[in-house]
């Protein structure tokens, strides 16, 4: 049962959270109302005293990444929103000298693009792919991030640590799964302390090479230059949700301040003056389109953060925590 925002219990104060922080400042699409409690925990012990408070509290537990993947409510969450960039940021890369099935254990707060540069100064390849998601290593895990042509997080994954139930654990590879834009972490409750992934000897020149090659690609590609989160849709089997956007005819489509990007069907782009409403309505839009065109159902790949029932667009969606 959540707290009502009348009733909002009073956190101890060396748990050092805020109230009503909005989001939209740590969201990629620069959209979304407050967070009834936001901390950054300085490690992992507070993390759990700020879980274990929570959980006492009735609110729930959402952690941020590069806020990527989220769409926030204009109401904003009556939840405990945290950022692990100071518990969970640190990177360690072993094995690398010995070249002996290398590997980097990374912290859940790490961004992946500064990952994938840090291992290419090593002569480390695996991550290129990487380069251009702006998410971080826990966002990533939870969507098995990727870039469609087999190349994903969860292909290097060796082992996690998560905190799960107040205790931290570690889940070997074998305990997980992996699929298009999914995982069995998903919706676990799991907090991603770390993950390390297992990457392979490569020459610098090659990788950065390569990293460039697939920048190049989305720049020409990508709306890049305007706040947006990415692919909206998941692409329904054997087919691209781009594809069937464009198709519909909605290249352009607008509610309020947000729009479906001129440049890749599959992304909405704003210009600073849309609320998480426009994107939503938009994406109702679309949906309905698509839907009346092809007869396909699509189903989104953001995640709605909000209290009671979510957009249209997001209703068939499995909730986050
Ligand atoms: C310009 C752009 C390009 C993109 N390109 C791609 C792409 O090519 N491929 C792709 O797969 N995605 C892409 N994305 C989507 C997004 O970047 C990825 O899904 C990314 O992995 C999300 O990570 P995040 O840290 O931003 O997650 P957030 O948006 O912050 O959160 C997403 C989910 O992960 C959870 N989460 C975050 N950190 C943790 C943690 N430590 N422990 C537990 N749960 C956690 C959140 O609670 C939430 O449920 C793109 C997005 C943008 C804006």
């Amino acid at each position: 049962m959540r707290a009502s925002r009348l009733s909002r219990p009073e956190p101890p104060g060396e748990l050092d959270l805020r109230r009503d922080e909005p989001l939209g400042r740590h969201t990629y699409l620069r959209i979304g109302g407050p967070a009834a409690y936001f901390g950054e925990p300085p490690d992992i012990d507070t993390l759990a005293r700020i879980t274990a408070w929570a959980a006492d509290a009735g609110l729930p537990v959402r952690v941020l990444g590069g806020g990527s993947n989220v769409l926030v409510s204009d109401d904003g969450v009556t939840a405990v929103v945290l950022a692990l960039r100071r518990a969970c940021g640190e990177v360690r890369f072993d094995g690398s000298e010995a070249r002996e099935s290398p590997e980097v254990t990374a912290g859940g707060a790490v961004m992946l693009p500064a990952l994938a540069r840090a291992a290419a100064e090593r002569d480390l390849g695996g991550l290129e792919f990487a380069i251009g998601i702006p998410g971080s290593v826990g966002g990533a895990l939870q969507s098995n991030a990727g870039i469609g042509d087999g190349r994903d997080i969860g292909a290097l994954v060796r082992r996690v640590e998560v905190l799960r139930g107040g205790e931290v654990c570690t889940l070997e590879r074998e305990a997980l799964t992996f699929g298009y834009r999914t995982t069995s972490l998903r919706a676990s409750g799991a907090i991603v302390l770390t993950a390390t992934l297992g990457l392979t000897p490569h020459p610098r020149a090659e990788v950065e090479a390569e990293m460039r090659r697939l920048l190049e690609a989305r720049q020409r590609s990508q709306p890049t230059a305007t706040p947006n989160a990415g692919s909206i849709f998941r692409n329904p089997p054997g087919d691209f949700a781009g594809r069937l956007v464009e198709a519909a005819g909605c290249k352009g489509l607008a509610a309020g301040g947000a729009r479906v990007s001129d440049m890749h069907a599959n992304f909405i782009v704003h210009d600073g003056s849309a609320t998480a409403a426009d994107v939503a309505e938009v994406m109702r839009l679309v949906c309905e389109r698509v839907r009346g065109h092809a007869g396909i159902e699509l189903t989104p790949e953001i995640e709605w953060w909000g209290d009671g029932a979510p957009p249209a667009a997001f209703a068939g969606e499995v909730g986050g925590r």
